[in-house]
């Protein structure tokens, strides 16, 4: 029996804390926060999508940072374990569109409520407004743990679960990482991920609101392909955000931090250019008196008219019989390549998920323990893992944390 102790009362640290605990060990946990799992509560627009039913193939295909070192904790602990966890825990649960798991009640205070429980019930003692503030390594071994307010706690191991950087006001203001580099491990690089996405073109405000369904956008640097998916996507006053953007930010954000990169959006894939044109040709025809301003309205949501018009060079007054060839055909073109200039990420404050953190080489991937320093151990989002929307951050979380908590005995 090994005396525990956990710093961050997260989705990662309480797991770690509930599995140290079921190994018989005496297990602390150290929250800095006045509760336990603030993050945990604002995840999912507040009803949690704590893990997804996907298959184990699909669940590392979601994984965008090092997903090889997840092999052994995500068999051990896969995401089927997690649903069965929470159903005995009380919490009942059920699996929408794209294998999203919720809590039922659709509420993410009953995920945090069924985590106290079986923390209480395995006898973890919760320490709340306790800030660690230091880690004290002796000769490469964990010695004890030092808070804001002068107390120390020894203990024979420690799990460091403290997070990333996004959402600082949740408690995750990454102290881990401090802790971490002090120790000897290398940090790589911290940026924000799943995170709108900032743009040049000025007429990008006049878009703000507008939400396209349906298009396939593909992000490019240069003519090098990096990011294509087909989805929904959005605009506001400051670039583009909505579910595919914040996918390509997870893919392509690392490059975004050196150089611009152009999105390229196709309003009209399930149609090829030679269908397009046939389409934009009966619609020409139907119109053939009308000014051009006034011909293209059955194309386009409303806001994107005047844009779209803009960009096509044509003047908005030209009558459309009288629009060339060359002219419709740059309409086409522009309608299955409408090209946007993304030039930075958004802040941390808008971030789902920190990309970067511990470096994984210097993590035992079976124990979650350090190389450099026995009695160490690191688990969730503090590590250099990150992955797509759709469950698969927490079921990191889980997964490492259980990993932590399993191996010390
Ligand atoms: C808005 C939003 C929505 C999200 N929705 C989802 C979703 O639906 N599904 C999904 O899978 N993922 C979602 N995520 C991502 C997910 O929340 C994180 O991946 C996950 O919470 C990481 O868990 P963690 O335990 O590693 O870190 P955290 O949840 O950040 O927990 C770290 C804890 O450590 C504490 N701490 C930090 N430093 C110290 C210290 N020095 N002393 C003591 N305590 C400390 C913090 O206060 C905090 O409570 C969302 C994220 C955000 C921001």
């Amino acid at each position: 029996m090994s005396k525990v102790l956990v710093i961050g009362g997260g989705a990662a640290g309480m797991f770690a804390a509930i599995a140290a605990a079921e190994n018989g060990n005496e297990v602390f946990l150290y929250e800095k926060n006045e509760k336990l799992g603030k993050k945990l509560f604002i995840t999912g627009k507040g009803r949690c999508n704590l893990t997804n039913a996907c298959d184990m193939d699909t669940l590392f295909a979601s994984v965008v940072s090092n997903p090889r070192f997840l092999y052994s904790s995500f068999y051990n602990y896969t995401n089927q374990d997690v649903i069965a966890f929470f159903e005995k825990a009380g919490v009942a649960t059920k699996t929408e569109r794209g294998g999203r798991v919720f809590p039922d009640s659709d509420h993410s205070s009953d995920v945090i409520k069924g985590l106290e429980r079986e923390l209480k019930r395995r006898n973890v003692k919760v320490k709340l407004h306790a800030e660690v503030k230091d880690i004290k390594v002796r000769g490469e071994r964990f010695e004890k743990l030092i808070f804001t307010d002068g107390n120390e706690a020894e203990g024979d191991c420690c799990i460091v679960a403290t997070g990333g950087l996004s959402y600082k006001t949740t408690g995750s203001t990454g102290d881990g990482y401090r802790f971490a580099e002090t120790m000897g491990h290398t940090i790589r690089p911290c940026i924000p991920s799943l995170v709108p996405v900032e743009t040049k073109e000025l007429w990008v405000s006049e878009l703000q609101g507008l939400s396209l369904r349906n298009v396939e956008v593909t992000v490019r640097d240069g003519q090098k392909k990096l990011y294509q998916e087909f989805g929904e996507m959005l605009f506001t006053h400051y670039g583009v955000s909505g579910p595919l953007l914040l996918s390509a930010s997870s893919r392509v954000g690392r490059k975004l931090m050196e150089k611009s990169l152009t999105l390229e959006i196709d309003l009209k894939p399930a149609l090829d250019e030679e269908a397009l044109h046939r389409r934009v040709l009966r619609d020409f025809e139907e119109n053939q008196n009308r000014q051009f301003k006034n011909a293209v309205g059955r194309l386009f949501p409303a806001k994107l008219v005047p844009v779209m018009i803009q960009l096509s060079g044509i003047p908005p007054e030209k009558k459309v019989h009288v629009i060339s060839r060359e002219e419709r055909n740059a309409f086409v073109h522009l309608i299955k390549h409408f090209k946007v200039t993304l030039t930075k990420l958004r802040g941390f404050d808008e971030a789902i998920i920190t990309k970067g953190g511990i470096s994984t080489k210097e993590i035992n991937p079976k124990t979650m323990e350090s190389k450099r320093i026995k009695g160490i151990y690191f688990a969730g989002e503090v590590l250099d893992l990150d992955a797509l929307t759709g469950g698969f951050n927490l079921q990191i979380a889980w997964s490492t944390g259980y990993a932590a908590g399993k191996s010390i005995e």
